[in-house]
């Protein structure tokens, strides 16, 4: 039995869903694009979840996001354009997608909406609990670790995002970091601008469930005159 296509009686496969190509695109949808789409956002610090990374708010941003919940059939260099009004809840408006199916130019405009999902980023989550994996240690007089501090708020968002907590004391000031990584960052960074140099030191603080040691890093950073 010769299969045809039972519209036009195209003899010329594939078929889907026993229809011919062309008849096909003509009939059906060649994406399926979610009327309402759901982004988390973190209600601390506003970064919102794209490809399960926290990262910062941005259109391109919303471009990945939707991008990744639109599902394509069909649909060979395929372009999305989206034309969206930002309020506080989310965005709304149209998003058109383009390109070419099965050899015909295709582009078609969705209505849709993105509705913020209120979470906590990982970042503060644990901020919250109070987690940290390193300390530094500044000693130093009054007017120097004002100066460093000073210093710290004008580092970069993402080593600033990961400090915890700072307190001063009578001898300097402790700075609670969550990353290690970012730590010591800052410790390096300190170092080059105030011409000191730090110490680095770790303690075991326990062991995790996969048997994995866990160290609390500690970057003591001595000014000449302490
Ligand atoms: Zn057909
Ligand atoms: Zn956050």
């Amino acid at each position: 039995m010769k299969l045809f296509c039972p519209k036009c009686g195209s003899e010329k496969g594939p078929f889907i869903n026993h229809l011919c190509k062309s008849c096909y695109s003509e009939e059906n949808e060649l994406a399926v694009v979610p009327r309402k789409m759901l982004l988390p956002k973190c209600k601390r610090c506003g970064l919102i979840l794209v490809k399960r990374h926290w990262v910062e708010e941005s259109n391109e941003k919303i471009k990945v996001f939707l991008a990744d919940n639109i599902r394509k059939f069909y649909v060979d260099d395929c372009s999305l354009e989206a034309k969206l009004e930002k309020d506080f809840i989310g965005y709304k408006g149209k998003v058109c997608i383009s390109g070419k199916a099965f050899g015909k130019n295709v582009d078609k405009t969705y209505e849709l909406e993105i509705r913020y999902e209120q979470k906590q980023c990982d970042q503060c989550k644990k901020k919250a609990s109070s987690y940290y994996e390193a300390e530094i240690q500044i000693r130093a007089d009054k007017e120097t670790t004002e100066k460093i501090i000073y210093f710290i708020e004008s580092l970069n968002e993402i080593e600033k995002r990961d400090i915890v907590k700072k307190i001063k004391n009578k001898r300097g000031a402790d700075i609670f970091v969550i990353s290690n990584r970012s730590a010591k960052k800052i410790a390096k960074a300190i170092e080059r601008s105030f011409k000191t140099c730090f110490k680095a030191s770790s303690t075991l603080r326990g062991i995790n469930k996969n048997g994995k040691e866990q160290l609390r890093h500690t970057y003591l950073v001595r000014t000449a005159n302490k």
